[in-house]
């Protein structure tokens, strides 16, 4: 069997606008776009999901649509010649009053009024991604006194952390209100929040994107040291979280991060929510052709820690060989997932289930573990089905069948589920809709004469929440 079952995330930007690229990024086996709303118009958004959804369509594929939030990162603000080169020793403030456009080798100006208030004596601050080291000396009204520790050069509107946490913007700022807004008009399957704090802050991503019309799933970007603290909160409160390794690592100290990755991984698997890993997967490639021994490494370890999807950001934003990093990835996921550790599963063993559709998602793969089936048929509404079974490491490829092309477009990101056009709707005889699902399966290719197939189904078709049922067939003989 070689499909892959780790989802690949790309981030479109100029690079995937360029004529070709994003016909050969789907070609390469993208299943889930990433717009950033960090950059670009609203009108640039709209186009490139448009553009998206029309060549997935052309290729027979459903690809998912995330959209990325700004989020409120703290960013220092201009230098009069664009950028200043700071020597290690030297002093350097930041002043939340002190003029937007006029800094320079003394000091800069910071958008963040609270900066004053959530520093003190000996905070150390981390700019440009951690290049640049500031020590804090003092406060003084609006202006934070610091001693530089590493140097470097430090261009225009370049990022700041507090190392440890504690810069405690408020998550939603009013762009991402505005985008939204966009987002729920795009339709987005996904809407990732920045910089999350607490749960409260998803449910009110939720309440805002549900407000305007949209039903996409949200996800929680795990990029704060104090998201680390109220980490179940926030998962139970998302639809998937990311680890957002850039930010999160500025934060807590890059050493620290292999341990949380994992930590934040199981935790998502058991609480039966989705689970990316992002930043500098494949870094390197977005000069080479091919990925250092390092990142093959890092992504296989991401599959087998169990994360349902890997990301790339600049290789495909910016980089020169958007659809090779993506096959580089394909194909060390695909190796990867052959490890004994990504197939067998202990998850839930012990537990309780709380619901019949739940209950079926779980001896279905326990079934699916045990006997030698070919695929399982999920006839799905919401895709919950499909998304409790994906909880269960395996092989067996989960099909999503569904009328609904959001819920096709959501599984795009849960491991080892595949959408498949189908409505259960049109008959009440389930003995031909079995053949119906089997029959779309077997035109796949997903299944032949003489495959054991699984086929999970509600006895009332089109319910949400409706499956009590499951059946095993052998494709060919009478089901
Ligand atoms: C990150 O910080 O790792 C991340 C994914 O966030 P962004 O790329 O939006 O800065």
């Amino acid at each position: 069997m070689n499909q892959r079952r780790t989802k690949i995330v790309a981030t479109l930007g100029p690079a995937t606008d360029d004529p070709g690229v994003l016909d050969k990024i789907i070609e390469a086996g993208v299943d889930v776009v990433r717009i950033n709303f960090s950059h670009g118009t609203d009108a640039e958004h709209i186009a490139r999901a448009e553009r998206v959804r029309d060549r997935a369509s052309a290729h027979g594929r459903q690809i998912g649509v995330l959209c990325d939030l700004q989020g409120p990162k703290i960013r220092i603000e201009k230098f009069r010649e664009g950028k200043v080169e700071l020597k290690e020793g030297d002093t350097f403030f930041l002043d939340t009053q002190f003029d937007v456009n006029n800094g320079d080798e003394r000091g800069v100006a910071v958008s963040y009024a609270d900066l004053p208030h959530d520093v003190k004596r000996g905070d150390n601050l981390l700019l440009d991604d951690g290049r640049l080291v500031l020590w804090v000396d003092h406060v003084e009204g609006s202006a934070v006194h610091c001693r530089v520790v590493v140097g470097g050069r430090l261009s225009n509107r370049k990022g700041i952390n507090l190392q440890g946490g504690g810069l405690s913007a408020a998550a939603l700022t009013d762009k991402d209100r505005a985008d939204i807004r966009t987002a729920a008009a795009m339709e987005a399957d996904y809407v990732a929040v920045s910089f999350p704090r607490s749960a409260a802050d998803i449910h009110l991503a939720r309440q805002l994107l549900q407000e305007a019309g949209g039903k996409g799933g949200i996800i929680a970007k795990i990029e704060r040291a104090e998201a680390l603290l109220v980490i179940d909160e926030i998962i139970d409160a998302s639809d998937a979280v990311m680890i957002a390794r850039g930010d999160l690592g500025v934060e807590i100290g890059d050493a620290a991060l292999p341990p949380v990755q994992k930590d934040i991984i199981h935790r998502a698997r058991c609480k039966n929510r989705v689970v990316m890993t992002a930043t500098q997967m494949m870094e390197s490639m977005i000069e080479n052709q091919i990925p250092t021994r390092a990142e093959v490494f890092d992504v296989a370890n991401s599959v087998l820690d169990g994360t349902d999807a890997v990301m790339l950001s600049a290789e495909t934003a910016t980089g020169r060989y958007p659809d090779k990093a993506i096959a580089a990835m394909h194909r060390v996921c695909l190796e990867a997932e052959k490890q004994s550790v990504a197939r067998v599963s202990d998850h839930r063993i012990h537990t309780e289930f709380h619901f019949t559709d739940e209950a079926i998602a779980m001896a279905s793969m326990y079934i699916a573990n045990h006997l030698n089936v070919r695929a399982i048929a999920a006839l799905t509404e919401s895709g919950s089905t499909t998304l409790w079974m994906s909880r269960i490491s395996s092989l067996i490829p989960i099909y999503a069948m569904t009328r609904h092309v959001e819920t096709r477009r959501k599984v795009t990101l849960y491991r080892g589920v595949y959408p498949v056009s189908f409505d259960s709707t049109l008959t009440t005889d389930h003995a031909l809709m079995n053949r119906e699902a089997i029959d779309e399966l077997r035109r796949r290719g997903a299944v032949r004469d003489g495959d054991l197939v699984i086929i999970t189904k509600g006895d009332l078709m089109g319910v949400h929440g409706g499956t009590n049922a499951m059946k095993i067939v052998r494709v060919g003989e009478l089901v």
